[in-house]
């Protein structure tokens, strides 16, 4: 489903994605670790044309990231055009940033009717259907600002999912979270990757959650994919010394 190679960027003269190679399988959700500033969320928004790259190709169900084929030949896209391809990769932020003067359910709906222009009818009940499946059935006509960071994030999952994506990606969806609420949220992420059969891409602080969700985990440090493989294999008996030293910092 998404196939990265050498994949480099450069903020300026200063590159902080040092050549990325890694391939995410239909339905696999792969959950990215690592020391802060290693390059996690600079990747996982590559995939998704919010960062033009340096160098490299992504190609996410078989499409080029950052161009389209027009009459045989591939055309860069520009900014407006990008916007097209990532309706197909929906993206999950720490700062949820719904819209605070809409509903639960006007949040949910609202992509869906004003960009792929479903009937509101259609939109409305497919938005409801996803409130419940992230267990917030009856929270559909209340404000961000009535509901927990949990909660919040949670809607924020449903109206990522409400334009029937692909690929999800996550990224450190629970780090802005108060502890008590930390586990809703990653509940209703395991219930996505193990019943949606969507493909997940998860950069996240969670051991926990990597070890038990992850099909395969990978450790990035400085620009760098220095390990990856089962959670079994890099989180119990990493290869690296990094890694090792990582692990002990955050467990
Ligand atoms: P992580 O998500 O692993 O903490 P990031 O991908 O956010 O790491 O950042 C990787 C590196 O790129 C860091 O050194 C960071 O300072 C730098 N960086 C990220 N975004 C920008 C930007 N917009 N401009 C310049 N440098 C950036
Ligand atoms: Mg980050």
């Amino acid at each position: 489903m998404i196939t990265i190679r050498g994949v480099r960027k450069a903020y300026g003269s200063v590159e902080v994605l040092h050549g990325i190679d890694l391939d995410v399988a239909r339905g696999e959700n792969v959950c990215i670790i690592g020391p802060s500033g290693s390059g996690k969320s600079t990747l996982l928004r590559t995939l998704n044309h919010l960062e033009d790259i340096s160098a490299g190709t992504i190609r996410v169900d078989g499409h080029l990231i950052g161009y389209e084929e027009r009459a045989g030949r591939l055309h860069e896209l520009r900014e407006s055009a990008a916007c097209q391809q990532r309706l197909q990769v929906g993206m999950v932020f720490q700062h949820f940033n719904l819209f605070p003067h809409m509903t639960a359910l006007e949040n949910v709906a609202f992509a869906p009717i004003k960009v792929k222009k479903e009937k509101p009818a259609q939109a409305r009940a497919y938005a409801t259907e996803l409130l419940g499946r992230v267990g917030l059935a009856g929270k559909e006509s209340s404000y961000p600002s009535k509901l927990s960071g949990g909660q919040q994030q949670r809607v924020a999952i449903a109206r990522a999912m409400a334009m029937r994506p692909d690929v999800m990606l996550f990224d450190e969806p629970t780090s802005a979270l108060d502890p008590e609420l930390v586990g809703e949220v990653l509940a209703v992420m395991q219930d996505l990757a193990r019943t949606g059969g969507i493909t997940m891409v998860v950069v996240t602080h969670e051991i926990g959650f990597a070890r038990e969700v992850a099909d395969r985990v990978v450790f990035m440090d400085q620009g760098v994919i220095v390990e990856m493989g089962p959670p079994g294999q890099v989180l119990d008996d990493p290869q690296h010394d990094r890694t090792r030293s990582f692990l002990s910092a955050v467990l």
